[in-house]
C-alpha cells in the first residue's frame, strides 16, 4: 500500500467531495446561467459553496470568486493591484516604488509580479523581502520598504517548510502604507484559521487541490472595496469579474471538502495534527540520527515536516522512500542526477549541507492514526535498510563485496573490483567527488585496498580516497594483483596512460581506443571505461561503445506476461539497487517465474553469462521507472543478445503489486 506523504504538493480527493462532483456532473449538471430549473439548481448550489466558504475563511463583507487555482487567483490579484497603481500614478500619485514579495513566496507570486510589472509598463522595482533563519519574514524591513511599497505579497505558509507567516506582526508593519496586501492562503487551506475580513488583506488566492478538492478548482478573497482587474472577460459569470462558465463539478467538490472542514468529522484538530507530525519526527529522528529540521517545529504547520541528514544525498532518501512506497519529495527541485538547492531553504541562510540535501514531509488534515503509524514503521525500515546496505553516513553494517561494482559521476565512472574469497580489493579511476562514497564501501567490505590504480595521468581522485581510508591501504606494487581465482594486470599504452585486463573476460580500458588495445583482448572481451556521458556501461571489440543503439524493445504487462508464457525459460532481472530490492514491491509475474536481482552499477558481472546464453532466450529487465532497465536491454542488445527487453514504465505503472517484497521471488 502507498503511503501518500506528499500533500502539500496535492492530495487525493475526499471521497464526499468525488461523489459530489459526481453527482454535479451526471444528475445537477445545470448551466447556472440558465433560467430554466436545471440552470437555478446549479445557480443555488454555487450560491451554497460560496456562502459556506465565506462564512470558513471570515471573508465577511468580500467577495470570493471561483477560478481555477491559486496561480490564476495571484494573477487576477496582481493584475488588479498594479492596474491600480498605474491609475494612482497617472492622477500624480507616484509614491509606489516597489513590489515586494516575501523571499520564500510559491513562484508563481515573483514570476506573476514580474511579468505584469512588464506588460502593464510600470517599471517598479520587484524586491524580495528577506526572511530570517527561522523562514519568517524580516518586519524590521518589511516596515523601513513598506512606505514605498505598492504591493505586498506574503504567504500565509510556505509549502516547502510549512514555517506559518506572523500576519499580525506584517499588518503592523504595513501600518501607514498605501499599499496593497496579497496573502497567500493556498498551504493555509483547512489548517489554520484565517479571519480574512479581519485583517487589511486585500486578496488571498486558494487551490481546491491542496485540501482534498480536485484540480482546476480554487477560490479568489478580495476585500470590499479594493480595486479588480477581471483577468478573462467574456460572458459575464461570476458577476463579470471572471468570465467563463463556472467549474460545476469542482466547485460541488470544493463544497463538499468545506463542508467537512464545518462539520469537523473528517479533519483532525490542530492538537492531534500535532501529535501525528511529533510521532513522525521521531521516527525519522530515531531512523536516521544526525538529522536536522530545517525549520522550528513550533513554528510550522503542523502537517509539515522538513528535514535534511547531512551527508546524505536527498536523492538517495528520495529514492529510499520511494522504493518503500513512501511518497514524499525533495525540499528542493531534483534533476536525474544532482539536486537543486532549494531556494527557500537558501533564504533562510541554511547551510549547503541542509539546502541542497533536504526532504519535505507532508500529510493532509484527515490523516488516519493507523496511515501515521504505519508510516513511522516504513521510516524505521529505510533507516534499517540504509544501513544494512553501507548508505547511512554512520551507524552501518559490515558489507560482502565481490565481483565489480560501477561508480558514476557526471558521466564518468570508477570501477572497484572485490573478491570476497581473498578479501582483497583494487580501484580502479577513482574521482575525487567519490572518495567519501567509496571510502565508505570500502569501510563497510574491510577488504585491504591492494591498489588504486588509474588508466590515465590524474591522481587527485586517488590521493583523496588514499586519505580517507588509510587505515585499509594495503597497497602492492609492480603490475599485477591477484584477486582469488583471476588477475588483474596492466597494460601501459604510452602517454602515462594505462589499460587494466582482468584475465582476458574485462579490459578497464580508462579513454583508450579498442583499436589501440591490439592483441590484448578478445572480441569478446568487455571494454569497462572511464568516461561514459551515454550510459552505455560497457562495449566489446567489435561493438564499440560509440556504435548506434536505438533503444531496445519495452513491454506492458501484458505483452510481458504473454511472453512468459511462450518462454518460460525467459530471465526477468531487476535491476534496481540492493536497497530498493530489499524494500520494493517485485511485479507478480504470469506464470510465476523466478527473478534474478543484478543491480545495473553491477552489470558487468553477469554480462559474459548473459551472452552466453541461446540468441532465442529472452531476458527481460525491469527498474522503477523503466530507465535504468532500457539501459540495460540496450546494452544486451548492442552485445549481440537481441532478445533483450525492459518493462515499459517500470513498477511505478505495474498493475497490481505485492504488499511487499518477498525473498522467494528472487533467485
Ligand atoms: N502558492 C502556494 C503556496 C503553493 O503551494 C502553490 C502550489 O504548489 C501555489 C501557490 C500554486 O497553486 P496552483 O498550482 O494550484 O495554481
Amino acid at each position: 500500500m502507498e503511503i501518500y506523504l506528499d500533500a502539500n504538493a496535492t492530495t487525493p480527493v475526499l471521497d464526499a467531495a468525488r461523489a459530489a462532483a459526481l453527482s454535479a456532473m451526471a444528475e445537477d449538471f445545470g448551466n447556472p446561467s440558465s433560467i430554466h430549473s436545471t440552470g437555478l439548481k446549479a445557480r443555488a448550489l454555487i450560491d451554497r459553496v460560496r456562502s459556506r466558504a465565506s462564512r470558513l475563511l471570515g471573508a465577511g463583507s468580500g467577495r470570493l470568486l471561483f477560478l481555477s487555482g491559486a496561480t490564476e487567483g495571484i494573477q487576477t490579484a496582481v493584475l488588479s493591484a498594479l492596474r491600480a497603481l498605474r491609475e494612482r500614478r497617472a492622477a500624480g500619485d507616484a509614491s509606489a516604488e516597489l513590489l515586494l514579495y516575501g523571499a520564500t513566496e510559491h513562484k508563481a507570486v515573483p514570476e506573476a509580479l514580474k511579468h505584469w510589472n512588464e506588460l502593464l509598463g510600470l517599471g517598479l522595482r520587484v524586491e524580495a523581502i528577506p526572511v530570517g533563519r527561522d523562514g519568517r519574514h524580516d518586519l524590521a524591513w518589511l516596515k523601513e520598504h513598506a512606505p514605498r511599497a505598492g504591493l505586498v505579497c506574503t504567504m500565509a505558509a510556505n509549502n516547502e517548510t510549512g514555517v506559518i507567516s506572523d500576519l499580525d506582526g506584517i499588518e503592523a508593519a504595513l501600518a501607514g502604507s498605501t499599499c496593497f496586501w496579497l496573502v497567500d492562503g493556498v498551504q493555509a487551506l483547512g489548517k489554520l484559521p484565517l479571519r480574512l475580513a479581519e485583517r487589511r488583506i486585500d486578496y488571498a488566492p486558494f487551490s481546491g487541490h491542496k485540501l482534498y478538492a480536485p484540480k482546476g478548482i480554487g477560490l479568489l478573497y478580495v476585500r470590499e472595496g479594493a480595486p479588480f482587474t477581471p483577468l478573462m472577460a467574456g460572458g459575464g459569470q461570476e458577476g463579470a469579474l471572471r468570465s467563463g462558465t463556472e467549474n460545476m463539478s469542482g466547485i460541488a467538490a470544493l463544497g463538499a471538502v468545506l463542508e467537512a472542514l464545518e462539520d469537523g468529522k473528517s479533519f483532525r484538530d490542530h492538537a492531534t495534527l500535532a501529535t501525528f507530525r511529533n510521532r513522525l519526527a521521531a521516527a525519522l529522528q530515531q531512523a536516521f540520527p544526525g538529522l536536522v529540521f530545517n525549520a522550528p517545529l513550533e513554528q510550522t504547520l503542523p502537517t509539515t515536516l522538513n528535514f535534511s541528514v547531512p551527508g546524505l544525498a536527498s536523492r538517495l532518501l528520495l529514492d529510499l522512500f520511494d522504493a518503500a512506497e513512501l511518497r514524499v519529495s525533495g525540499g528542493s527541485a531534483c534533476s536525474a542526477a544532482k539536486a537543486q538547492p532549494s531556494y527557500v531553504l537558501q533564504a533562510m541562510g541554511l547551510p549547503e549541507s541542509q539546502t541542497a540535501s533536504a526532504v519535505r514531509l507532508s500529510f493532509g488534515p484527515a490523516a488516519e492514526e493507523a496511515f501515521i503509524n504505519e508510516a513511522c514503521e516504513r521510516i524505521r525500515v529505510c533507516g534499517d535498510t540504509l544501513r544494512e546496505n553501507c548508505l547511512a553516513p554512520s551507524g552501518n553494517q559490515a558489507l560482502i563485496g565481490d565481483g565489480i561494482t560501477r561508480f558514476l559521476m557526471d558521466g564518468e565512472c570508477c570501477w572497484l573490483v572485490a573478491d570476497a574469497g581473498s578479501r582483497r580489493c583494487v580501484v580502479i579511476d577513482p574521482q575525487p567527488a567519490l572518495a567519501d562514497r567509496l571510502a565508505q564501501q570500502l569501510r563497510c567490505q574491510g577488504y585491504p585496498l591492494v591498489a588504486v590504480l588509474q588508466t590515465g595521468s590524474q591522481d587527485e581522485g586517488a590521493q583523496a580516497l588514499r586519505a580517507a581510508i588509510p587505515e585499509l591501504l594495503a597497497e602492492e606494487g609492480g603490475d599485477a594483483w591477484a584477486l582469488g581465482q583471476q588477475t588483474l594486470r596492466r597494460l601501459a599504452l604510452g602517454d602515462g596512460r594505462s589499460v587494466f585486463l582482468l584475465d582476458q573476460r574485462v579490459a578497464f580500458i580508462g579513454r583508450a581506443s579498442p583499436a589501440e588495445l591490439g592483441t590484448a583482448v578478445l572480441p569478446a572481451t568487455l571494454l569497462a571505461p572511464a568516461c561514459d556521458p551515454d550510459n552505455r556501461v560497457a562495449s566489446t571489440p567489435t561493438a564499440a561503445l560509440a556504435g548506434a543503439a536505438g533503444p531496445a524493445p519495452s513491454l506492458g504487462p501484458d505483452a510481458l506476461h504473454a511472453l512468459l508464457r511462450e518462454h518460460p525459460d525467459a530471465l526477468v532481472i531487476d535491476v534496481r539497487e540492493p536497497f530498493e530490492q530489499r524494500l520494493g514491491q517485485a511485479p507478480t509475474l504470469d506464470p510465476a517465474v523466478a527473478i534474478e536481482a543484478m543491480p545495473i552499477s553491477r552489470l558487468l558481472n553477469a554480462l559474459p553469462a548473459w551472452l552466453a546464453m541461446p540468441a532465442e532466450r529472452p531476458i527481460v529487465f525491469f527498474c522503477r521507472s523503466g530507465n535504468r532497465s532500457q539501459i540495460a536491454a540496450q546494452l544486451l542488445v548492442r552485445l549481440g543478445h537481441e532478445r533483450a527487453y525492459s518493462l515499459a514504465g517500470g513498477l511505478a505503472l505495474w498493475p497490481q503489486r505485492e504488499a511487499a517484497a518477498d525473498p522467494a521471488l528472487y533467485v
